[in-house]
């Protein structure tokens, strides 16, 4: 199947709450175009270098989504167009992104990411570690950043119920969050979980914006 084709079929699944990634590193542009005729315009990256120069040689009105791992050094490539910074894992890292989104005029909304795996390797808060981010005088006074929900990955498995667990977790959290009185800064309503081998069991337990990479693109 094409690449517009993959994209159809899957978009055609998802429920109408549920927003779709089109996770799209590695791959070349005219591998992206395919799918931006296919009409998608949210797409997600995972070096920020790579995503500036598409973003340079793409249309503009594509939204872009940072999902990687982000050093702290490289958030002013970034800070002039990216739509949604999903890996955000610390203080230190969204006071930079406050102060680029600040050079530039604008609020940069993002993710905070939490740690639900089981592997050490994979980066993310814990529960502990949001709510010390959530009530520090530094978060309150930021005013170039929005919280706008989580994001997760689970263990690289093949047991569903690991994964579903998982999943549930950040759930819960993200349900906490949400009671939380909102602020300027702190809107919370997605819930990025989900890749090509678990977005169904990530909808669901929630999941409200999917990342989906090798079932639209092929293998990397
Ligand atoms: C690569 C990647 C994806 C997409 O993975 P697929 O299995 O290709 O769908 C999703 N999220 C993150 C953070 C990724 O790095």
């Amino acid at each position: 199947m094409s690449i517009a084709q993959n994209l159809l079929k899957i978009k055609s699944s998802l429920p109408d709450n549920v927003t779709l990634v089109a996770v799209s590193k590695t791959k070349p542009i005219s591998d992206l175009m395919q799918a931006y005729d296919a009409s998608q315009r949210i797409f997600g990256e995972n070096k920020i270098q790579e995503m500036a120069e598409k973003w340079e040689a793409m249309p503009k009105d594509i939204q872009w989504h940072m999902i990687g791992h982000v050093q702290t050094n490289k958030v002013k490539f970034m800070a002039p167009f990216v739509s949604l910074i999903h890996g955000v894992d610390s203080l230190k890292l969204l006071e930079e992104i406050n102060k680029q989104a600040q050079k530039n005029n604008r609020i940069i909304n993002c993710l905070l990411q939490i740690h639900i795996a089981e592997e050490e390797t994979k980066f993310g808060l814990d529960e502990e570690e949001l709510n010390e981010i959530l009530v520090s005088e530094a978060f309150k006074e930021m005013k170039n950043i929005q919280i706008v929900g989580l994001m997760g990955m689970a263990t690289f498995t093949d047991n569903k119920e690991q994964i579903k667990k998982e999943f549930k977790y950040l759930k819960s959290i993200f349900d906490y969050l949400i009671t939380k009185p909102k602020t300027q800064n702190l809107e919370p309503k997605t819930l990025s979980i989900g890749m090509s081998g678990d977005y169904q069991l990530a909808i669901e337990c929630g999941s409200t914006m999917v990342r989906i990479g090798s079932s639209i693109f092929g293998g990397r």
